[in-house]
């Protein structure tokens, strides 16, 4: 099992974000709201990160390559990966 971690928003210090792996600067769902809303034009990465926004909401992982996408324009190959794995992750959840 995967140990979460709970750490203080580093850009709000007023909510919590859960995270299972230890990082130095976290963001929570709240200050990144407006960002994840940003359009994306490619259909097939649009596709990709046509999510639940519940989903966005509890893993910080989903947003932060979502992030970088619509900041970078691209992500890698091991990013891609990961994502589609976090998604299956959720789905069994669901
Ligand atoms: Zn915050």
């Amino acid at each position: 099992m995967a140990v979460n971690f709970k750490q203080l928003c580093n850009k709000c210090k007023k909510n919590y974000v859960v995270t299972n792996y230890k990082s130095t600067y976290v963001i929570c769902y709240d200050c990144q709201k407006e960002d994840l809303k940003k359009e994306i034009k490619d259909p097939k990465m649009k596709k990709l990160f046509d999510l639940p926004e519940e989903w966005y909401k509890e893993s910080s992982f989903l947003r932060s390559v979502k992030l970088y996408y619509l900041k970078f324009g691209t992500i890698t190959e091991k990013q891609l990966e990961y994502f589609k794995k976090a998604v299956d992750k959720m789905k069994e959840k669901s």
